[in-house]
């Protein structure tokens, strides 16, 4: 594996611990730090690279912990009024994701969060993406 190596950011195949939603492809370091995404320029905590670091799977389920409306935006797409997320992931890495649906009047802090996978519309055709929903199932 080179740094130069491009990895995916998800699979559709789920973890053992959530394995009906997407997994996330993070990265783990031998001195056990884990992160999102996976890279191999170093790792944030110790400074390992290259082969210390290997990618490994993290569950697409986390809590809300801060989310933002945006409604002024510089590109047509996504189209205003979207919600950006920072959800702690159950497997630590904080990431920051749209919201799907773009708007969700009934999400709170501490909410459960999944991911899902949705085609975004392109030029030409449709491109996969990964989006985070609230927990239809509750968890509160
Ligand atoms: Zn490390």
């Amino acid at each position: 594996m080179t740094s130069a190596e491009r990895h995916p950011l998800f699979v559709a195949t789920g973890t053992e611990q959530v394995p009906d939603r997407p997994a996330l492809v993070g990265g783990r370091c031998t001195c056990g730090h884990v992160f999102f995404p996976m890279q191999t320029y170093g790792c944030e905590k110790c400074g390992r690279y290259g082969g210390h670091l290997e990618t490994t799977p993290l569950a697409g389920r986390g809590r809300l912990i801060a989310f933002a409306q945006v409604h002024l935006h510089a590109r047509p797409e996504p189209k205003v009024p979207f919600t950006v997320v920072a959800v702690a992931l159950d497997d630590g890495p904080i990431i920051r994701a749209l919201l799907n649906p773009p708007v969700d009047p009934e999400l709170r802090h501490g909410d459960v969060m999944v991911a899902e996978i949705v085609s975004v519309p392109r030029e030409v055709g449709t491109r996969p993406t990964l989006r985070l929903t609230r927990n239809a199932t509750g968890g509160r």
